[in-house]
Order: C-alpha cells, then sequence, then structure tokens
C-alpha cells in the first residue's frame, strides 16, 4: 500500500472527496482479513497449534487491495481476524486512516457451530480488545467465519448485540450444507433475534437463476463464475437501487501459497482460479464505485424502511 502509507493526509483528504462525489452507492466491497491457513477448508489438517509456525503471506496482498481501492477511489470494509492485529497492526492502521472501515472477523476463525454463546463471546471480546488496543478504531460490524450464522446458530445475533455490534454480514441468504439461511431477504434487512432484539444484516450478493439461487459475490463463486457475469449482477442491483454486498480474502490473490495437505476436492476449491482473482476485483473496481459497509447502510436506513427477518424458532 505504498501510494497510501506515502501521502496519507493529502490521501485521506483526496479519497474523502472523491468518495463523496459518489454518495449514492449502495455497493460493498468487504476483505476477510486473515491467512490462507485460517481458511475453514483446512480445519480438519491445520490445528491451530501449528498457525504460528506456518508462513504469514497476507500483508502483500492486502497492500495490493488497498492500492487498488485507491487507484479507483473506493472505500471498502474490512473484516479483521483478531488474531492477525498484532503482526499486521500497522498496515490496519492506515486503511483505517485512509478512510476505509475496521470491522471484526472473531479472534479464532472458529465457526459458529463448535462455539456456545459464552465461547462466541470471549472470542469477540480478545477480538476487540486487540482491534481496539492496536488500532485505536472501535469495530461496528462483525462476520462470522464461514458465514456460519444460520438458523441453528442464531443466538450468536444476540451475543453480537450485547457486545454493541451494531450489524452483521453473515447470513448467507441460500440453501448450503454448511451455512445459509433459505429464504432470508438478499438485501440489507433487520434481523430478529431469538430474544426478539433486533440487529442490521448485511447479506452477500446472489442472484435468482430459475429456481435456485446463486451466490456470485465472493469466494470460490466469484473465482469461477466468468468476471462478466458477476459484474452483470451488481449492475442489475445497481439499476434498480438495491445494495450489493461482495467479498475476498487476502490469500485469493495469492497462487503462490503453499498447498496443505487437504481432500483433492476442498483444496481444488481453495485454489481454483486464484491468478486471475486480482483482475476480477480490479474490473469491478473500474467499472462501479464502492463504499464500506457501514456507510452503505446508514445511506440506506436514512432513505428507506428495510425488511424484518425472524430468525426465531425453527432453529437446528
Ligand atoms: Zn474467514
Amino acid at each position: 500500500m505504498e501510494t497510501c502509507a506515502a501521502a496519507r493526509g493529502r490521501r485521506l483528504g483526496r479519497s474523502g472527496r472523491e468518495a463523496d462525489a459518489r454518495p449514492s452507492t449502495l455497493n460493498c466491497l468487504s476483505v476477510d482479513v486473515e491467512e490462507y491457513f485460517q481458511c475453514e477448508a483446512f480445519a480438519r489438517c491445520v490445528c491451530r497449534e501449528d498457525w504460528p509456525r506456518l508462513e504469514r503471506r497476507a500483508k502483500p496482498f492486502l497492500e495490493r487491495l488497498a492500492g487498488l481501492l485507491e487507484r479507483y477511489h473506493s472505500r471498502a470494509t474490512f473484516f479483521v481476524l483478531g488474531w492477525t492485529v498484532p503482526y499486521l497492526a500497522p498496515l490496519l492502521r492506515q486503511l483505517a486512516q485512509c478512510g476505509h472501515e475496521i470491522a471484526c472477523h472473531g479472534d479464532a476463525h472458529e465457526h459458529l457451530g463448535r462455539l456456545t454463546a459464552q465461547g462466541l463471546r470471549e472470542d469477540l471480546r480478545r477480538a476487540r480488545m486487540r482491534i481496539e488496543d492496536a488500532l485505536g478504531v472501535s469495530p461496528r460490524g462483525y462476520r462470522a467465519p464461514t458465514f456460519s450464522v444460520t438458523r441453528a446458530t442464531a443466538w450468536a445475533l444476540d451475543v453480537l448485540i450485547e457486545q454493541a455490534f451494531e450489524y452483521d454480514a453473515s447470513i448467507f441468504p441460500i440453501r448450503h450444507d454448511r451455512y445459509g439461511v433459505p429464504g432470508a431477504p438478499v438485501e440489507p434487512f433487520w434481523a430478529i433475534a431469538p430474544s426478539g432484539r433486533r440487529i442490521l444484516e448485511f447479506p452477500p450478493l446472489t442472484v435468482r437463476v430459475g429456481r435456485l439461487r446463486i451466490p456470485v459475490g465472493g469466494g470460490g463463486y466469484l473465482r469461477l463464475l466468468p468476471g462478466a457475469v458477476v459484474r452483470r449482477s451488481v449492475a442489475a442491483r445497481q439499476d434498480r437501487g438495491e445494495a450489493a454486498m461482495l467479498y475476498v480474502h487476502p490469500w485469493e490473490l495469492d497462487p503462490g501459497q503453499p498447498r496443505l495437505p487437504a481432500p483433492l476436492l476442498t483444496g481444488w476449491r481453495h485454489c481454483v482460479n486464484l491468478r486471475t482473482t486480482e483482475h476480477k476485483v480490479e474490473r469491478l473496481l473500474a467499472a462501479f464505485p464502492f463504499d464500506r459497509a457501514d456507510a452503505v447502510l446508514a445511506r440506506l436506513c436514512a432513505e428507506r424502511t428495510l425488511p424484518s427477518f425472524d430468525l426465531r424458532g425453527r432453529g437446528g
């Protein structure tokens, strides 16, 4: 992120003005800040105790993403895994100073299906403390590892509300074996937690194909689909005045990452099209303005009444 680091003060002003020149965008680009070996795909073959011994590779790819955002005058939300904060703090501080949002991706990248409410509380407290102490910002938003807020783990929304988070970005409105809430709204909405309290939810971009709802907003989907399909999906939302949430991980720009001993299909899904991700992200940034999630949600709340969706009951 040499450009941003080189002239933070000036650039912050410039980025701010240019972002303000496009105040109406409802497109959000988000980055889940984590290492390649923390991906859920490797949870069974890489122990958490191994993490400190593995090569940390995220920084240069975060810098490349930050450089692209700078070049195309867009802002993004970085959902930061607390574990990465001690060694990424200087870069994350620069991102915050450049106008990007620092949000929370938990601390230990634990799928919510394996946590209790108390376990999540502790994970969030650790992550929040690391982010606040090292970066001097208070995260308002959360994304669960592997989009693991489902009907079965909807209790997590109450924990987020208790812990003063203002929005969540973890509910995929699709049917999937590991995550997803089929039938959930595909645009930002108020999620009604089991206690009856509510929290804003910003779901990732999906499109309807026949009777199916297909994810297009990030991860393996974004890497597998032709770039034109993703761009058409964003354009369609934009034309209808609707929000679109995209997401990317730093390791998705890193074709040279070590291969881990995962099952064949898992390894393929993790590595497919890593060489083309950066180009796809750049084409998206060249085609559309993007803003941080908290700004897009504030804009939406100011101009319309968002729908509510009840996650009480029918868990499991
Ligand atoms: Zn993650």
